[in-house]
């Protein structure tokens, strides 16, 4: 569906330019232009006193939703590696398919990973659809687009979970669109709604602070991104097997538009905070980059790793891989030391299913206190000097 001026109709009153959320709309010679950036919202229909807008409804064929059944989950490997966000999506898929009543399946491109194939089984995967193809060893958009976009056309999955990394955020819009579907990024929760049997994907809205839950009701498959760190991983049980459907795809090299020639491993992947058990993060209240440097200490005292706060990361003291929050990375680790961070909604969201959130802050209504489970009213330079003292470091 689109939105259309009819030219004839309008008389340049500019009404609907000023109505537009997206500043989609221009005057050209008094007459409204509708441009790329219109998201079909369709405020200007509403607003055009002379009705000279409309929705050009030219709907895709009927979709029959009954052909689609089972959950795939899409196994994101790199360097024939399996990322642990395709074992957390089989953990939440085995909920999904419990609830649906249908199969939980894995999707994996590339060649030489029949290691990883076992481990999809051993994460409770029933069936694993394996894209054997050189051309597939590396992410590209086209590649895995095409790849799985056929595949999904030939299986039809009713669900397809990505993990919201940087491959499943730029994968996921693109295998939506070939698949004339809808996405929900980030969701944060997923649950199987009793009456439909249709997916209901929660993710935060308007700057985090409230929760949007989102139904794809006609389209097929519903596609979710899922951020790394937030669903329980599945259980491993060592010699499960599955099903192996080995899919044939009519890539050819001219469908791939990019060559990966080179791939250089950035801090952020050497910076694992979603794995970590202990995470001392820094903010403002730290002063300056330096403030790390005692953080550091405590970390190290507890085996863990720094982190810090979109404020800290903005004003040049860290790397933007340590940012933890709506924009960072999402963590759970057993114990979160918030050092010098006010506790905004945005940060909130990506540490407070940490185990035990321990925080310290000079200012006593800090809303970081209202999810810690210790506060600790005071100065950070003076306050982790002595835990470094009692700990005799
Ligand atoms: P401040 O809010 O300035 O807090 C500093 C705190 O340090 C204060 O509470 C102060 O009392 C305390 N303090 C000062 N001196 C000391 C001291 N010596 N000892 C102890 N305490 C001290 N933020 C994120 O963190 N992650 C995100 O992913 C993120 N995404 C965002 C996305 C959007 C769309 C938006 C709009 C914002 C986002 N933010 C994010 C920013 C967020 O809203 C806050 O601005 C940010 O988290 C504040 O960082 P802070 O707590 O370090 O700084
Ligand atoms: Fe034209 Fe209607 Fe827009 Fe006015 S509101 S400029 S009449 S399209
Ligand atoms: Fe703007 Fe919505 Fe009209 Fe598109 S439909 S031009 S986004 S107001």
């Amino acid at each position: 569906m689109s939105v259309v001026v009819i030219e004839r109709d309008c008389r340049g009153c500019t009404k609907c330019v000023k109505s537009c959320p997206f500043d989609a709309i221009t005057m050209e010679n008094k007459k409204a232009v509708i441009g790329i950036a219109c998201t079909s919202c369709g405020t200007c229909i509403e607003v055009c006193p002379f009705d000279a807008i409309v929705k050009d409804e030219i709907e895709k064929e009927e979709n029959d939703l009954t052909l689609y059944h089972d959950i795939w989950v899409f196994a994101e490997q790199r360097q024939g590696q399996l990322q642990d966000v395709a074992l957390e999506l089989l953990g939440e898929g085995k909920k999904l398919v419990n609830a649906r009543g249908c199969d939980l399946c894995a999707v994996v491109c590339g060649s030489n990973l029949s290691h990883i194939v076992d481990e999809l089984f051993a994460h409770g995967a029933q069936k694993v659809y394996y894209i054997e193809d050189d051309r597939l060893n590396q992410y590209t958009t086209d590649g895995y687009s095409i790849a799985i976009g056929d595949a999904i056309e030939q299986y039809k999955p009713e669900i397809v979970l990505l993990g919201a990394t940087h491959i499943g955020r730029d994968l996921g819009p693109c295998l939506a669109v070939n698949c004339n579907t809808g996405l929900t990024a980030d969701c944060t929760k997923l649950e199987i709604n009793e009456e439909t049997k249709g997916i209901m994907q929660t993710r935060p809205a308007f700057g985090g602070n409230l929760m949007a839950t989102i139904v794809c009701p006609n389209h097929r498959p519903q596609m979710s991104t899922v951020r790394p760190g937030v669903m329980e991983r599945a259980e491993r049980v060592e010699g499960s097997k599955g099903e192996l459907i080995k899919v044939q795809t009519k890539l050819k090299d001219e469908d791939i538009r990019t060559k990966v020639l080179e791939v250089i491993k950035t801090v952020k992947e050497k910076v694992s905070l979603t794995d970590a058990k202990v995470i001392v993060s820094g903010g403002m209240g730290l002063g300056n980059a330096e403030g790390f440097k005692l953080l550091e200490k405590l970390a190290k005292a507890f085996g863990g790793t720094v982190a810090a706060s979109r404020a800290a990361v903005d004003a040049g003291w860290i790397d933007h891989a340590y940012q933890v929050g709506q924009t960072g990375t999402t963590v759970k680790p057993n114990i979160y030391f918030a050092c010098g961070i006010s506790g905004a909604i945005q940060h909130a969201a990506g540490m407070q299913n940490s185990g035990l959130i321990i925080a310290i802050n000079t200012n006593e209504n800090a809303p970081i206190f209202d999810i810690a489970d210790i506060g600790i009213t005071g100065d950070l330079y003076k306050v982790i000097p002595e835990i470094l003292d009692e700990m005799n470091l």
